[in-house]
């Protein structure tokens, strides 16, 4: 049956299910060696069957220890034939992945590149993307939005050579270790098609949770305007389709002693400027902050939200400013932040589809709501 399978497969290269990006793997971290675990019997070094063994970088070149050895050499390429192989080592996750890698070093350091069935990457995206969500439709959303990401960004990484990195920077793919069985059926269930506006793939945008009303694009990263990543509501009036997620309304306490280190640190203000205050100088049609103003002894400092969010988020954490939707409630020593939401706010509303789909909207009816305008097509 799995040859049969197979067969079929092959005869049909040009659909969805015969192509392949590639991933660079763990593409945070800085390694040096790396261990594999093959999963059955068919990963194969070359025409070698492969053991557990240990890859690890000579300078520009690469090494195999095991049962087989290989090396130095400038690439090494190990083919799963369907199955997989698990990735570890010191300091980094464990994982599965399926299809070909290819190992290759610069300075003493491994490139990990995955060639990847398109759809097998998605299910994998979908998982990490969509993990907390329950509904079928709304996976189906997101697996829409996320393929029409990887079709209109598959050049992210040209000039390095290769499609797309696995962290957040292009979409986070932790691998097929743990793909869900709904993540799954998504992909299966809305194979190939993309969001598209006037034919043309879309920019699917999305974020956690909305907190009632998405944020028009031109506002979060100006001067860029598509007319579909406009602000919409987010269901009806004072019971937003996100106010089932957890964290859905947050406080967060900014000391002005840690807002001036933060900002010192990303450059806001100089080293002998202290941050006294803090206001909202501007806001996007949700009713976002657009813009802030951090008061020193001498001045006030514009900073776009945008900037103000990820500035905080890179140093403080995530969790500390989780958008840039919030009103400021003073105090002595400290500026209350009293928010809404999570995440940029631009595009799908991930808890919002997921409220949709409870309501029973199906996932047509989700993209039409979070990216007016757009219709569903295949690329
Ligand atoms: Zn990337
Ligand atoms: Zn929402």
């Amino acid at each position: 049956m799995k040859f049969l399978l197979l067969l079929l497969l092959a005869a049909h290269p040009a659909s969805a299910y015969g192509r392949t990006a590639d991933i660079r793997l763990y593409s945070l971290h800085k390694i040096s060696s790396i261990s594999l675990e093959p999963e059955g019997r068919d990963v194969l070094l070359g025409d070698r069957r492969l053991g557990p063994s240990r890859i690890y970088s000579r300078g520009a070149a690469v090494a195999l220890d095991g049962k087989i050895k290989a090396g130095p050499v400038k690439t090494l390429r190990i083919s799963t034939h369907g199955a997989g192989v698990w990735l570890s080592g010191p300091g980094l996750p464990r994982r599965l992945y399926t299809g070909d890698i290819v190992f290759s070093a610069a300075r003493n350091s491994l490139r990990i590149i995955n060639t990847v069935p398109l759809e097998v990457y998605l299910a994998g995206v979908v998982t990490g993307e969509a993990g907390d969500l329950s509904r079928l439709e709304a996976y189906k959303a997101q697996a829409v939005a996320a393929r029409t990401y990887l079709v209109k960004h598959l050049k992210n990484h040209a000039g390095e050579g290769y499609n797309l990195c696995d962290s957040t920077h292009c979409q986070l793919y932790t691998g097929t270790g743990e793909v869900s069985a709904t993540a799954r059926a998504a992909v299966e269930g809305t194979s190939g098609e993309i969001l598209l506006y006037r034919g043309v793939p879309a920019e699917a945008y999305y974020h956690s949770v909305c907190g009632g009303r998405t944020e028009d694009m031109s506002y979060v990263w100006p001067p860029e305007r598509l007319p579909y990543l406009v602000s919409v509501r987010d269901g009806p009036a004072g019971r937003p389709y996100c106010s089932i997620a957890p964290g859905f309304r947050w406080k967060t306490k900014l000391y002005y002693t840690g807002l001036t280190r933060l900002a010192r640190q990303a450059g806001w203000i100089v080293a002998d400027e202290e941050a006294k205050g803090l206001r909202i100088s501007a806001w996007g049609p949700s009713g976002r902050a657009a813009e802030l103003e951090i008061y020193t002894q001498r001045r006030r400092v514009k900073v776009p939200a945008t900037d103000f969010y990820h500035g905080i988020g890179r140093r403080a954490g995530w969790n500390a400013v989780r958008s840039s939707y919030f009103r400021l409630l003073p105090a002595r020593d400290y500026v209350m932040l009293d928010g809404l939401g999570n995440g940029h706010g631009v595009g799908m509303c991930q808890w919002g589809a997921e409220g949709m789909a409870r309501k029973g909207f199906k996932y047509r009816d989700i993209l039409k709501h979070y990216y007016p305008g757009t219709e569903i097509g295949y690329d």
